[in-house]
């Protein structure tokens, strides 16, 4: 969590004066302890030699605009200096407003350049966020305006997906999965063979005689899938025993599988 924090000044003026006589009055210097004779500096109730009001750090003149803090005096940049006012990012001294971040303090500046930046609005992440799978970063309440793509599960926006679409029966799909869906009952079934001898190559055979795959809606997959759909199912396979004798018992699989799914979804 990062707070902004005020840069405390103590910014005086210094009063410029030519020498009054004050009579039965000597006016001593605040540096030197010595008498003043000709112009001096009046520093809230202290006089001092026009050329010994100096920074206390750098031991130059100041200007009109300077750090007091005990009695000593400093110009802004110095008394940051002196005081650790440094940004963890740029090195660089702090003489106003700043961040602190892990006990860290950075200009503000700094600190957006540092800090996470929303994947959907682009501005800078303070605090709690989301962050889905893929490691896009946004803010949590994004994730109510936008749907989220039914294969790969992230938000369909322009920045994340470069957009999406609906289908026919009620799914999203980004455009990143869009990309590579698979409708074709062809290529479907070409991605079975794949599988099919990827599995053999591993010793694991299957006969094509005892499995089939169609692509179908998510509609139809409720109605084949009954009970065992919900949301996140993109596929059910179907079991039936073909014959039954003494020795062994041969079933035929019927595998139901989501059309426009990107060919990752279809193979696992
Ligand atoms: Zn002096
Ligand atoms: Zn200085
Ligand atoms: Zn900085
Ligand atoms: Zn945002
Ligand atoms: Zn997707």
């Amino acid at each position: 969590m990062a707070i902004s924090v005020n840069y405390i000044r103590i910014l005086q003026l210094v009063l410029m004066l030519n020498v009054s006589i004050i009579l039965g009055q000597s006016i001593i210097c605040f540096s030197c302890n010595k008498e003043v004779e000709g112009d001096y500096l009046k520093v809230g109730n202290k006089y001092f030699h026009p050329d010994h009001f100096v920074c206390d750090y750098c031991k130059k003149p100041l200007p009109a605009k300077f750090m007091s803090d005990n009695s000593k005096y400093y110009h802004s940049e110095c008394y940051a200096e002196v005081k650790g006012f440094k940004c963890e990012y740029c090195k660089k001294v702090i003489t106003n407003e700043y961040m602190i971040s892990n006990n860290k303090k950075y200009h503000k500046s700094c600190f957006e350049q540092i800090s996470p930046k929303c994947k959907v609005c682009e501005k800078t992440l303070v605090g709690t966020f989301s962050v889905d799978y893929y490691g896009n970063k946004y803010h949590s309440y994004h994730e109510n305006k936008f749907p989220r793509c039914t294969c790969c599960n992230r938000l369909i926006t322009k920045s994340i997906t470069s957009g999406g679409r609906d289908y026919s029966d009620g799914r999203s799909i980004c455009n990143i999965c869009f990309a590579d869906a698979i409708f074709d009952q062809g290529r479907i079934s070409g991605l079975l063979e794949k599988v099919r001898n990827k599995l053999s190559s591993m010793g694991i055979s299957i006969s094509s005689a005892q499995i089939s795959i169609s692509g179908v809606s998510q509609i139809e997959l409720k109605k084949v899938a009954g009970d065992y759909f919900s949301d996140g199912v993109k596929g059910f396979c179907e079991t039936n025993i073909l014959t039954t004798n003494r020795s062994q018992t041969k079933y035929s699989h019927k595998i139901y599988i989501l059309n426009g799914l990107p060919a990752i979804n279809l193979e696992s």
